[in-house]
């Protein structure tokens, strides 16, 4: 296995993030596994990794704080050495809503993880990688949503705006330091099954709807972690600014 620089995780004890620890560690990376509140969930993704001879730690955090966020980077450098990279997993739906039902708080939390804890975390990496910053480079991958173009009507316009200004984010940052030795790209997952939908209060979301995926089926969430790996690998090299769908043509 090479050694390769570290990365850290947002929202990776379960799901979409976890699958990612998984991968990055397999590709050599030592990985800092960042959860909110299960810290059980997020041990066991460590212990599988290192059971595979890999690097990782658990680290709690709110991305929704900016205080957990710095800490985060902190915490992650100290014990498992400098930043290579970021994939900026952590995201919410809030409840079902419609949009005449919303309310300040579920606005608030939503754009407060999907959208400030996305731009801190980008920050807190950003100031380690930069070249103008006495940094070696790296890649930022977030983590956007097919939702963004779909609009989520019915269910979340909430959430999918808040993934829509992941995207513009991604554009606008990849052409803002791609100057400075840093890739910035997205993955737009399409229906990944995760715990997502129950905690959003639609268990039967990913039956329901599985059957409407142009590729007939729901996906998995190592397939948006391979798409993850690969625009974190060299072979990505020359890309830059992307928005990549793993949608099944959704
Ligand atoms: P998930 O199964 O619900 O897992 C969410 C993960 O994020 C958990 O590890 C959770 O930690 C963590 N998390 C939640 N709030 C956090 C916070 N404030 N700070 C730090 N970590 C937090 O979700 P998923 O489906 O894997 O989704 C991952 C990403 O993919 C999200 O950005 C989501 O919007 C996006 N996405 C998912 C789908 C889909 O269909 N699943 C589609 C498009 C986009 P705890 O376990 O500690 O709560």
């Amino acid at each position: 296995m090479d050694t390769k620089p570290m990365i850290v995780v947002t929202g990776a004890s379960r799901g979409i993030g976890a699958a990612v620890c998984r991968k990055l560690a397999r590709a050599g990376h030592p990985v800092a596994v960042n959860y909110a509140t299960s810290h059980d969930a997020a041990e066991r993704v460590v212990a599988e990794i290192l059971a595979a001879g890999g690097r990782a730690a658990a680290f709690p955090g709110d991305m929704g704080r900016e205080a957990d966020i710095v800490g985060l980077f902190t915490a992650a450098e100290a014990a498992l050495g400098p930043l290579g990279g970021l994939v900026n997993n952590a995201g919410i739906t809030g409840p079902l809503s419609r949009v005449a039902d919303i309310t300040p708080a579920i606005l608030e939390r939503v754009l407060a993880v999907n959208v400030t804890g996305c731009f801190l975390a980008a920050r807190e990496a950003i100031r380690r990688l930069s070249t103008k910053m006495g940094g070696n480079g790296g890649v930022i991958v977030n983590i956007a949503s097919r939702a963004a173009g779909l609009g989520g009507a019915g269910e979340w316009v909430h959430y999918a705006a808040s993934k829509g200004a992941v995207e513009t984010f991604t554009i606008g940052l990849a052409r803002e330091v791609a100057g400075e030795g840093i890739r910035v790209n997205a993955v737009s997952p399409g229906l990944i099954d995760t715990d997502i939908h129950a905690s959003a209060g639609a268990p039967d979301r990913v039956a329901r709807l599985a059957a409407g995926v142009p590729l007939g089926r729901a996906g998995s969430a190592d397939e948006v972690a391979d798409a993850v790996q690969f625009l974190m690998s060299d072979q990505a090299a020359y890309i830059t600014g992307a928005i990549l769908p793993v949608s099944g043509g959704r």
